[in-house]
C-alpha cells in the first residue's frame, strides 16, 4: 500500500482547555510556526471557541474541529451539539469516540457508530478513535479488542465512505502517562487495522483510510512515530496545548508525503 497516497495529518486535542483569548492567543503563536507546512494541521477545540477559532483560522493551513457531537440534528437533547451546529460554527472535523469519552460518559461503540454515520452524511469529517487498556495488552487481546471497536463502530458504512474517514489508534495505556506506544508497536497495529479494513472493505478504501496514532506524542519521539509506513499522523493531547511544542511536532518531519496533492 502506498503512503505517499494518503495526506500526512497533525491533529490536537486540546479536551477541557482553553478560554477565548488563549484560543486566540495560540493561534497567533502557531500560525507562524507552521505556515510552510505541507500537511493537514487540524485543531480540535472545546464548543465555546470554535466559532473564534474558525475566524482566526482563516486564510491560514490551519483547520478548526470538535471533540465530540450527537448523532441528532436537532431537538429535545440538553446539553448536546450536533454535527449541524457543528458545521455552522465553522467545524470541518470532529473526533468521535475518544477514550475518555467512552470511559468518563460510557459511550458504547454503537453509539459511536450512530454519530459517525451522521458526521459522514452531512459532510463532517471523523477521527474515530480506537485502542486497548493495558491489561488487554497484556492479556494478549489487543486484536480482539480492536477488531470488534472496528466492527461495531464502522458498522453499515460503504467502501467508499470508509475511505473518507481518519481512525485513531490511541492505545489508552498510552494515552496522558508518558508511557508512548513504540514505532514498532505502533506499526504492527497500523497495520493490522490497514488489513482489517482491506478485508472488510476492500484495498482501496484500505489504501485510502488515513489511520493516526495517539499517546503521549512528543516533540521528541514524534518523527519516529511518522516515520512509520502506515502511520499517517498524529493525535496530541497534553503537547498539542502548547503552540511551541505543537508547532515543532508539525515541523519534526520534512519528507514523508511531501507529494501528496
Ligand atoms: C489524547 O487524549 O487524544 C492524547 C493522545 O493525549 P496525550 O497526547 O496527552 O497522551
Amino acid at each position: 500500500m502506498d503512503s505517499t497516497k494518503r495526506p500526512l495529518v497533525f491533529a490536537a486535542n486540546w479536551k477541557m482547555n482553553k478560554t477565548i483569548g488563549e484560543a486566540i492567543d495560540y493561534v497567533y503563536a502557531l500560525r507562524p510556526l507552521v505556515k510552510t507546512s505541507p500537511n493537514q494541521i487540524l485543531l480540535g477545540v472545546p464548543f465555546t471557541v470554535l466559532r473564534v477559532m474558525a475566524d482566526y483560522c482563516q486564510g491560514s493551513n490551519l483547520i478548526p474541529g470538535a471533540q465530540n457531537m450527537y448523532e441528532k440534528d436537532e431537538g429535545a437533547f440538553t446539553g448536546e451539539i450536533s454535527g449541524k451546529m457543528l458545521l455552522d460554527a465553522g467545524a470541518k472535523f470532529v473526533i468521535l469516540g475518544h477514550s475518555e469519552r467512552r470511559g468518563i460518559f460510557h459511550e458504547s461503540n454503537e453509539f459511536v457508530n450512530q454519530k459517525l454515520k451522521k458526521a459522514v452524511e452531512i459532510g463532517l469529517k471523523p477521527i474515530v478513535c480506537i485502542g486497548e487498556t493495558g491489561e488487554e495488552r497484556e492479556q494478549g487481546h489487543t486484536t480482539k479488542v480492536l477488531t470488534h471497536q472496528l466492527k461495531r463502530s464502522l458498522e453499515g458504512l460503504d467502501p467508499t465512505q470508509i475511505g473518507d474517514i481518519m481512525l485513531a489508534y490511541e492505545p489508552l495505556w498510552a494515552i496522558g502517562t508518558n508511557n508512548t506506544a513504540t514505532p514498532a508497536v505502533s506499526q504492527d497495529v497500523h497495520l493490522f487495522c490497514r488489513r482489517w479494513i482491506s478485508k472488510e472493505f476492500g484495498e482501496k478504501a484500505a489504501d485510502k483510510i488515513v489511520i493516526l496514532y495517539g499517546g503521549s506524542v512528543r516533540p521528541d519521539n514524534a518523527a519516529a512515530i511518522l516515520e512509520q509506513k502506515d502511520i499517517d499522523g498524529v493525535l496530541v493531547g497534553t503537547a498539542s496545548l502548547s503552540a511551541e511544542s505543537f508547532g515543532k511536532i508539525v515541523n519534526c518531519l520534512e519528507t514523508k508525503h511531501l507529494n501528496f496533492t
